[in-house]
């Protein structure tokens, strides 16, 4: 058994790039919002507090998520891709002490960096359609739609989300960040930590994923 982690921005592709590489690779994929999701309708112990916490309008702290995917890794036997934990750099080494009491091993820490600027163009460009039934997302510049302004599908008028614009999008950032950078900070360096450019097409991006997979075996 080995534990691969995929890190990256909101808005990197990180989870797109998480489905192709656990079909690809028969991994077991783990979010964290998965697993909680799992063990609260489980009504596990540990989910009972997380659902109470979540209920209450509390971020689930780092203690009790660090509990839920420990627990959840006890049942699982297959090589696993965590995709959004650890989160913060305390699940990090949290998770590093579990692993080594278990005799796991970690295997890839997979970093895909896209520039902020990017992140940014990606955020301010999209359009949404307006008709909440559909939801169809459209870029300004990767994406556009056939008629400016209209939905492809349903036709109905293309909207900017509130959060799309630049300033919510740098709070975002400034937020992620404070934790992320930390984060990132105690995996760089590691011999299995690998920086995959998220500036690439996504079919890029995903065969460079699989290359590190294919020199390790
Ligand atoms: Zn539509």
């Amino acid at each position: 058994m080995k534990i691969h982690i995929l890190l990256g921005a909101p808005g990197s592709g990180k989870g797109t790039q998480a489905k192709r590489l656990v079909q690809k690779r028969s991994l077991i994929h783990l979010s964290t919002g998965d697993i909680l999701r799992d063990a609260v309708s489980k009504g596990t112990e540990i989910g009972l507090r997380a659902k109470a916490l979540m209920a209450s309008g509390k971020l689930v702290d780092d203690d009790t998520v660090n509990g839920l995917v420990f627990a959840r890794l006890q049942n699982e036997s297959g090589d696993v891709l965590f995709d959004g934990y650890p989160r913060t750099l305390q699940q990090a080494e949290s998770l590093e002490t579990f692993l080594s009491s278990q005799g796991i091993s970690l295997g890839f820490v997979i970093d895909i960096f896209v520039p902020e600027s990017v992140l940014e163009a990606r955020v301010v460009d999209r359009m949404v359609c307006s008709n909440n039934d559909c939801g169809a997302i459209y870029h300004l510049v990767t994406k556009r739609p056939h008629q400016e302004g209209v939905c492809d599908v349903c036709h109905s008028p293309l909207k900017h989300r509130a959060d799309d614009c630049s300033e919510a999008f740098r709070s975002r950032m400034v937020e992620f960040n404070k934790t992320f950078q930390p984060l990132q900070a105690h995996y760089k360096g590691r011999p299995n930590y690998r920086s995959v450019d998220g500036n690439l097409a996504p079919d890029a991006i995903h065969a460079t994923i699989l290359d590190l997979f294919q020199e390790q075996a």
